[in-house]
């Protein structure tokens, strides 16, 4: 195994060493501070979406499948996010 110019995602050390692919065949590190196990490079990346506009061009549209062609997300994540709106807002 050898040293890596790598931090831990977890406890931000540099002692983190290669270990192998994971089942979906990407490259996974460990850290040997805190021992824990990740993917390398993960592409995962959730997209910066302005609520107030997401609600505005629902409210004019009338039609989660429009909105979400507008804003470049499917229907089910425009659906779960006016629910998340509207969840917050009941609270308040
Ligand atoms: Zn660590």
């Amino acid at each position: 195994m050898r040293q890596l110019n790598l931090k831990c995602g977890n406890c931000e050390s540099n002692r983190v060493v290669l270990n192998g692919r994971n089942s979906s065949g990407s490259q996974t590190y460990r850290c040997k501070n805190c021992g824990c196990c990740r993917v390398l490079n993960s592409v995962k990346k959730k997209k910066d979406i302005d609520i107030e506009a997401l609600l505005k061009v629902y409210q004019e549209n009338k039609s989660l499948r429009l909105t979400g062609i507008f804003f470049g997300i499917s229907h089910v994540t425009v659906f779960n996010k006016l629910k998340k709106i509207s969840h917050s807002s009941l609270s308040t």
